[in-house]
């Protein structure tokens, strides 16, 4: 039985290119300034870098974990992407999402746990008006660890006192969430956005019933 449903936040909560866009323009920028060279050479190398990890992994990668590669520390990052953009210019509250999310609190503990800081994820969840819906969100500050590192899934669950195996994670990237935590024995949900979380009350429901 489901107990628990660990939900990714970016591409899985919302999908939003403006965002998108920012992000993509943040890592450039924070190379840019960390090797001291001009923005459109910072955007060559990131993007050679992201289609050579692509490429090697057979799946798109994260800017985080492609600034990662360059050594960039994940807080220069994050400090820099926080200054860069606020995703409250460009969110607003979805009114499906949210109907469904407070049906499924109604059974299940509820949580995010994502890749991105604490302050972005913080703007996120209250430009979608999600603010107290979920009973724990994790973020890279939480532990200091990014996805797919298993202690990430495995700490979360732990703190959510719930066995991996009773939990359902939903996210949008196989590599990322999905791959680490069906190997810690949670269940998995690959969605591409909020559209397939509207109905999802029926799908864990369903699952369940199956058995
Ligand atoms: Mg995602």
């Amino acid at each position: 039985m489901i107990k628990a449903i660990i939900f990714d936040m970016d591409g899985t909560l919302y999908t939003n290119t403006d965002i998108k866009e920012q992000f993509a323009k943040a890592a450039y920028s924070t190379l840019a300034k960390s090797d001291n060279i001009p923005i459109d050479q910072a955007q060559d190398l990131i993007e050679e870098r992201r289609a050579e990890l692509k490429a090697k992994s057979g799946f798109p990668v994260p800017y985080t974990l492609t600034l990662k590669s360059f050594d960039i520390p994940i807080k220069v990052w994050h400090k820099e992407n926080i200054a860069f953009f606020d995703p409250r210019d460009f969110l607003h509250k979805d009114e499906r999402l949210k109907a469904s999310l407070v049906k499924l609190k109604k059974n299940h503990r509820l949580a995010v746990m994502t890749n991105n800081n604490r302050i972005q994820t913080e703007r996120v969840i209250e430009a979608l008006e999600l603010d107290g819906l979920f009973d724990r969100v994790f973020t890279f500050n939480s532990f200091e660890i990014l996805k797919p590192e298993l202690e990430f899934f495995k700490k979360a669950a732990a703190e959510l006192g719930i066995e991996p195996k009773a939990c359902l994670y939903v996210g949008d990237r196989y590599d990322v969430d999905l791959q680490p935590a069906q190997e810690i024995g949670m269940q998995i949900l690959e969605v591409k956005g909020p559209e397939d979380i509207y109905n999802m009350t029926s799908k864990v429901f369903g699952k369940e019933q199956k058995k």
